[in-house]
């Protein structure tokens, strides 16, 4: 293998680059990584981008394959379920699953950039080079070009990764050069951060193994713990109309947290001030096809999917992509030409389909969480999984702890499932009313229908 070829340029030394890089460097390849950022620090969270994370199975096999899970499993929070507050301050806890090690786990994004980065440079000698910005692309030499203090430069290598976020600069120097054509839709409801730290007892200030939410129909507030026992909330709200970003403000804060989520106003210190002090965040999903350009660059992570994050699987589908891209280079090793296609291919139509599972997502954890009909739905999910576990898994868990189902498969599953939850429950109001007999045969035409295609 030449210098240049072995040599990987990876721009965005974030969650999906750090990944890759010591992936990279497992096969015996050069990565070397550009990072925007100055070097980073865990009491630094990045600005502009959530504080903590849920990490799901998808992302957990993954990090397991890179052989990273002993070295952030200490990191970790598990959340068994939703927590759901009510206005009147009256708490439902809704587990996520009815198995076990079906959790979700918090973790702070900045502590797992500095984990990773740790591992990528002192484990496996990756070479990052931080406070370099990539600015644009040379569509001639297919390379970046990156400025720092000491002026642009190109840099060469074997092939360009875009790791750099949903705002991804590679992507749109791309597009802009007319070789990708990429959409950014843009949500209409933005999202802010606030503080509910410890109790003075030093102890969280809620129940630590949830994932707490307050759903309100049109906007909602959620809530994740951290390691120093503080919780990071995060608020989706409308970006204008009556209660929105625009109309609420700094000053009227106190007053609209005290309207809507009473129970939180003793837990917080200063909410004018986290309104003040933390940025009102865009929201969006990312179209892009295709993902590469030639033999000589390909988007992945957010650069080249970027979804709303009411699944929690953004990260999770980056890890992902690291894996699936490092699969390629085991069978094709610096066939560039093959890696990027056969990636593309592979994760493309995955990439659309969490994109679409996560928008439907967002409605659910805002609004229908609260209805009946969404109660009995669940209930009558998990009575099917329990009853027969080889043949219905409700789709959420399909999403969250199933990472051998692809999430097409997941989203197409979905789809037939949900007639057939429609079709059992009838106008029945409990789950005693369900005639389960009737099942067998509704999951035969359900199995049939896939078969059919
Ligand atoms: C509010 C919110 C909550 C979320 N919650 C979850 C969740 O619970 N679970 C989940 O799985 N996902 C969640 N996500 C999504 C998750 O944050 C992303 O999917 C994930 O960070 C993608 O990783 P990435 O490496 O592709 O991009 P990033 O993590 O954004 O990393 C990109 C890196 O590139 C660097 N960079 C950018 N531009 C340049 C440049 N020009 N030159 C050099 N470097 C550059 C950046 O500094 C950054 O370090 C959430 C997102 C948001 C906004």
């Amino acid at each position: 293998m030449s210098a240049a070829s072995d040599r990987v340029a990876i721009i965005g030394g974030g969650l999906a680059g750090s990944v890759l890089a010591i992936l990279l460097a497992r096969r015996g390849m050069t990565p070397v990584v550009v990072e925007r950022s100055a070097a980073y620090s865990s009491s630094a969270p990045p600005r502009g981008r959530s504080i903590n994370l849920a990490l799901a199975a998808r992302g957990i096999s993954a990090l397991q394959r890179a052989e990273l899970l002993d070295d952030i499993e200490n990191l970790l929070i598990p959340m068994r379920g939703r927590m759901l507050h009510e206005t009147e301050g009256e708490l439902r806890f809704v587990p996520y699953g009815q198995r076990r090690d079906e959790e979700i786990h918090s973790v702070s994004r900045a502590e797992l950039n500095v984990t990773l980065h740790a591992i990528a440079s002192g484990r496996y000698g990756v070479e990052y080079r931080f406070d370099h910005e990539c600015v644009d692309v040379d569509t001639v030499s297919g390379n970046a070009v990156i400025a720092s203090a000491r002026g642009r430069e190109e840099l060469a290598a074997g092939v360009t990764i875009a790791a750099d976020g949903a705002g991804s600069i590679v992507r749109r120097t791309l597009c802009e050069a007319g070789v990708l054509n990429a959409s950014e839709a843009p949500l209409d409801h933005g999202y802010k951060e606030f503080t509910l730290p410890a109790t003075r007892d030093g102890d969280f200030a809620l129940d630590p193994n949830a994932l707490h939410i307050w759903p309100r129909g049109d906007f909602m507030l959620i809530a994740l713990p951290n390691r120093d026992r503080s919780f990071t909330a995060t608020l989706f709200l409308p970006l204008e109309g009556a209660v929105s970003f625009a109309n609420v403000g700094a000053s009227a804060a106190a007053d609209f947290f005290a309207a809507n989520f009473p129970d939180t106003v003793p837990l917080m210190e200063d909410v004018e001030a986290d309104w003040l002090l933390h940025p009102t965040g865009q929201l969006g999903t990312v179209h892009c096809k295709p993902w590469r350009f030639r033999d000589r660059i390909v988007l992945l992570g957010d650069a080249a999917h970027a979804i709303v994050p009411f699944h929690g699987q953004g990260m999770n589908a980056a890890f992902e992509d690291c894996i699936e891209f490092d699969n390629l280079v085991a069978a094709h090793g610096a066939d560039w030409n093959r890696v990027l296609r056969d990636f593309e291919a592979r994760r493309s139509d995955n990439a659309r389909a969490i994109a679409e599972m996560a928008l439907e997502n967002y409605r659910e954890m805002r609004d229908r969480v609260r209805d009946d009909d969404f109660r009995l739905r669940t209930e009558v999910a998990f009575e099917l999984e329990r009853r027969f576990p080889e043949r219905f898994v409700p789709r959420y868990s399909m999403v969250m702890f199933h990472p051998e189902i692809s999430y097409s498969e997941a989203q197409q599953r979905g789809a037939a499932q949900a007639g057939l939850l429609g079709e059992l429950i009838g106008d029945a109001r409990r789950l005693e009313d369900i005639d389960f007999d009737r099942a067998p045969e509704m999951l035969d035409r359900v199995a049939r229908s896939s078969t059919d295609g």
